[in-house]
């Protein structure tokens, strides 16, 4: 994919599939913006990533809060005057019951996950408008298209960042900006790597591709709707789960 030129933030690229996202996009020739709340993490990934030739700058950010949100994509045109690609990645789980899930864990899995995504897109389409041009992807889940018992308050965010997704493809199209969901199904990562081998074993025999999925499986679908090849789909939902949802 040729990215060449194109600016592009990533919320939670500190690790995990965030960080494989930023570092593909910049591979692709993007300038990138590293975000996370820690900022000795998020500048650790600055270094790697300019180590493959980007240009890239560290801003920490807690994406639940608008003026944070807000303060990352200010500091993104106060660099570059311009954002072409905001990749909404940043997430958490707080998994439990419904019945002992508390307030605060429902709350908390929502301002994060479907708010956060809000906050960043809200930050972003003036300056995209102002371009006639941009493209936003936001990582859902499958989980948000089946459920999931013990995740109701994370299957929700995801649900609903798909609502979220498409309805600013329909407002912004008249723009050219695309909006897109991503959604991985199981993922190779700190997660998914604490499980027990006989879990990971059984989750293998649903996936009928036959094997978990590697953050790399996921970023490239993410290079691919950033770039100019993918520029007539928006609104779409494009499932990275090794067949895990076969209708
Ligand atoms: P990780 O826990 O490895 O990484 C999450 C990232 O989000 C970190 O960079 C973290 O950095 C950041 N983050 C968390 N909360 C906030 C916040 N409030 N503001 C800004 N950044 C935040 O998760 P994964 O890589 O596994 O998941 C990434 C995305 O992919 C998530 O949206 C997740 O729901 C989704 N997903 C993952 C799957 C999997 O199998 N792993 C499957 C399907 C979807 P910090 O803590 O420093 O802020």
């Amino acid at each position: 994919m040729d990215l060449k030129g194109k600016i592009a933030i990533v919320t939670g690229s500190s690790k995990g599939i965030g960080m494989a996202i930023i570092q593909e996009l910049a591979r692709c020739g993007a300038n990138v913006v590293v975000s996370g709340r820690n900022l000795e993490r998020i500048k650790q990934v600055q270094n790697e990533v300019e180590k493959i030739g980007a240009e890239a700058i560290a801003v920490a950010a807690d994406v639940s809060d608008l003026e944070q949100a807000s303060n990352l994509v200010n500091k993104t045109l106060e660099k570059w005057e311009r954002v072409d690609i905001l990749v909404n990645n940043a997430g958490i789980t707080r998994d439990n019951l419904i019945m002992r899930m508390s307030a605060e864990d429902w709350n908390e899995v929502l301002q994060t996950n479907l708010t956060g995504a809000f906050n960043c897109i809200k930050s972003v389409t003036r300056q995209m408008m102002k371009q006639r041009g941009g493209c936003i992807i936001n990582i859902t889940s499958v989980v948000g298209l089946m459920g999931n018992a013990g995740q109701a308050n994370y299957a929700a965010s995801k649900a609903g960042i798909i609502g979220l997704t498409k309805s600013v493809a329909r407002e912004l199209c008249s723009r050219s900006i695309t909006c897109n969901a991503v959604a991985p199904g199981y993922i190779e990562t700190e997660m998914t790597g604490r499980l027990d081998e006989k879990i990971k074993e059984n989750l293998k025999l649903q996936i009928p591709l036959g094997r978990i999925g590697s953050v790399g499986d996921v970023a490239k679908v993410v290079a691919f709707l950033a770039s100019e090849n993918a520029s007539y789909i928006t609104g779409q939902v494009i499932n990275v789960d090794g067949g895990l949802l076969i209708g």
